[in-house]
């Protein structure tokens, strides 16, 4: 069996993407420290033969026995909230652990593709925003630690490609959600879908103008997928098209869960960028790839996802306590 290295697999994103790789027979061995990942989304996996667990920061040296085919380098905290919280992390999973992933992939001459963000573009002044577009970003404010990373990680990512030959694919994702999010990260979504939940009112953040794009987990997990066993070599945005403002989008979850709660207002968060939206005719011409699943349909299971927790689950979606954080 041909072998796979998913850091980030207790995440969000990772979790799906192991699912997906031992789907398509792959050995799967799941990396995490565990600090914004959760062993739920991935205790499913524990029983087969096939996939292994370690849990282990890759901020620091990474050791794997014997062969493997690719890896995909998912670990990243990746809201706000988090980033203001383990900013150092933040910085280091993107630059110190990319540099690790990367040599392990030079040392393996493994294809590594790196999770890279719309966050490179900032607050955009390009709309949408193509993959040509430098972007805006601010790296002194609250989201530096974040975009500043990331965009150090396409930078090694691409001098690893060119000084020593290893094969890399870097994925642009735009905001994406879905089954196995948390609720407490800050997260538009989740925070919309925890407040219908709890019975408490929806917060907009400004006046609700700034806008995002949505894209359903499955679609972008088949995007990621197509573009690792591609050959293309330049970073390439996954996202839907399909941009709505923050206002509509509340607006939409409240018809959606019923709640019978009012929409309040709250400050906008500093360098919070106004528009998003990805333009993805690069993932159209070379992928062969679109979204499928429109926002009715993907937000539709994602509430009932949320809903079929337990109170016990719901409460540990809602209370990620950091405890395995270590100020450095
Ligand atoms: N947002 C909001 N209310 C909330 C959480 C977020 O209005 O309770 C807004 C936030 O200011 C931003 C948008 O929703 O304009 C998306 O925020 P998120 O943190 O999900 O992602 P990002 O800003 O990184 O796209």
């Amino acid at each position: 069996m041909e072998k796979v290295l998913i850091t980030g697999a207790a995440g969000f994103l990772g979790s799906h993407l192991c699912d997906r790789f031992i789907k398509e027979g792959y050995a799967v061995i799941g990396m995490d420290n565990l600090i914004t990942g959760n062993l739920k989304n991935i205790e499913h996996l524990f029983e087969l033969e096939q996939f292994k667990f370690y849990n282990h920061d890759v901020s620091n040296f990474v050791h794997i026995p014997g062969d493997l085919k690719y890896i995909l380098h998912f670990a990243s905290p990746a809201s706000p909230i988090d980033y203001l919280k383990i900013p150092i992390q933040t910085l280091k999973v993107s630059s110190l652990g990319t540099h690790n992933l990367l040599g392990l992939a030079k040392a393996k001459n493994a294809r590594i593709i790196v999770a890279s963000t719309s966050e490179v573009y900032g607050d955009p002044t390009v709309h949408p925003q193509t993959e040509g577009y430098w972007g805006n970003v601010n790296p002194v404010g609250p989201r530096g630690v974040y975009d500043e990373a990331k965009r150090f990680q396409e930078a090694i990512t691409m001098a690893y490609n060119t000084f020593h030959g290893v094969e890399t694919r870097m994925v642009r994702i735009f905001n994406t959600y879905g089954p196995r999010m948390r609720l407490n990260d800050g997260r538009v979504l989740p925070a919309f879908i925890g407040q219908a939940l709890r019975g408490e009112n929806i917060t907009v953040f400004g006046d609700g103008s700034q806008t995002r794009s949505f894209c359903f987990v499955d679609d972008l997990v088949e995007g990621i997928y197509r573009l690792l066993l591609s050959d293309y070599d330049q970073p390439m945005n996954i996202g839907n098209p399909d941009e709505i403002s923050i206002l509509e989008f509340a607006e939409e979850i409240i018809k959606l869960t019923g709640t019978s709660q009012k929409i309040i207002f709250e400050d906008l968060p500093v360098n919070d960028p106004k528009q998003r939206q990805p333009e993805i005719s690069k993932a159209r011409s070379v992928l062969n790839w679109e979204p499928k699943i429109d926002r009715a349909e993907g937000l539709k299971i994602t509430y009932d996802y949320f809903r079929s927790l337990s109170d016990e689950e719901l409460y540990a979606k809602e209370h990620n306590n950091f405890s395995n954080y270590i100020k450095r």
